[in-house]
């Protein structure tokens, strides 16, 4: 968290910070709401930072220093920023009124009431939203796990029994990973699974997918291309993997290579599990002939 930019500070959010922050602004503002009716009911005007919680609040200052970090950066966590700001104006224009004597007028009060209760279920509906989304990742290298291939696997391959517009799956299995693990520890393997799963990523298109499948295999999803455009990509792919070494640790770097099965969905594949076979029988080839090379199914 140093430098001037605060972009490259709140670069840093991460899900599971993001989650802690909505739970904790939930309870704090169930919390807040309780003891700021007691205080607007049985002693008014007793209190100035009870009629700008604002700058007490937690919320307010982490989406301030925040809010431009990727994933802080969309609309309804805006929205939810936006609702917080309004609820607590609302709330302590209020306040200075019944602290001034004067009685509240309904609309008001109602109007309060409603912010809160929008902001609430927001918040809320967030948490659930990022909750969801957080399990289909894979903790160690950040992309979609098994959980989320099979969901997404399935939803394309009823697309293609319905257009007939083939996609590729492709296995893709580092070669002698287990000597990298030997020879610099695991924590060093852990650091190839993540850069190799970024370079994947990166090496993709817009609408394909990259799964952690398995240890150190990971499943790619090709969307809409046959399996001679496919392999294109995927050749590509595996000379920059073997080019591009992996840094350990500043001092140390290590060359990786990958083998890899490719295959196309075919009319007589059942579900997404038969072309998902065909990919592991070629790669499974590739790794018979010598690995670093891909090898298409039949
Ligand atoms: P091959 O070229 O035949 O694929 O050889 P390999 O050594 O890559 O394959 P093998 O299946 O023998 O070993 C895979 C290794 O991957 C063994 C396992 O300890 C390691 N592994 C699996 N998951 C992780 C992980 O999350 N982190 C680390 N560091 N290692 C892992
Ligand atoms: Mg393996
Ligand atoms: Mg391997």
């Amino acid at each position: 968290m140093t430098g001037d930019d605060p972009r490259a500070a709140a670069a840093e959010v991460s899900r599971e910070s993001l989650l802690d922050i909505l739970d904790r602004t939930v309870a704090d503002h169930l919390d807040w709401l309780q003891s700021w009716h007691a205080h607007v009911l049985i002693a008014p005007g007793a209190d100035r930072a009870q009629l700008d919680p604002h700058r007490l609040c937690l919320f307010g200052a982490w989406y301030l220093r925040n809010r431009h970090a990727e994933l802080v950066d969309q609309p309804m966590v805006a929205r939810l920023a936006a609702l917080h700001d309004e609820m607590h104006e609302r709330a302590q224009a209020l306040a200075v009124r019944i602290g001034a004597g004067a009685a509240p007028a309904r609309d008001d009060y109602d109007g309060f009431a409603e912010t809160f209760n929008t902001f609430i279920t927001l918040a809320r509906r967030l948490e659930k939203a990022f909750a969801a989304a957080s399990s289909e990742l894979d903790t160690l290298t950040g992309v979609h796990n098994r959980q989320a291939m099979t969901r997404e696997l399935d939803r394309e391959f009823d697309r293609f029994r319905r257009t007939g517009r083939p996609f590729c799956v492709v296995l893709a299995d580092l070669d002698h990973f287990k000597a990298i693990n030997d020879s610099h520890g695991h924590a060093a393997g852990d650091i190839v699974l993540r850069t190799t799963a970024a370079r994947l990523l990166a090496s993709l298109r817009r609408y394909d997918g990259v799964f952690r499948y398995g240890g150190e295999e990971f499943l790619l999803f090709l969307s809409d291309i046959g399996a001679d455009a496919a392999a294109g990509i995927i050749e590509r792919l595996r000379e920059s993997l073997a080019a591009d070494t992996v840094d350990l640790d500043g001092e140390r770097r290590v060359t990786i290579t990958a083998s890899f099965g490719l295959a196309e969905t075919v009319s007589g594949d059942r579900a997404v599990t038969d072309t998902i076979k065909r990919a592991d029988g070629a790669l499974y080839r590739a790794k018979e002939g010598g690995r670093n090379q891909l090898v298409i199914a039949d």
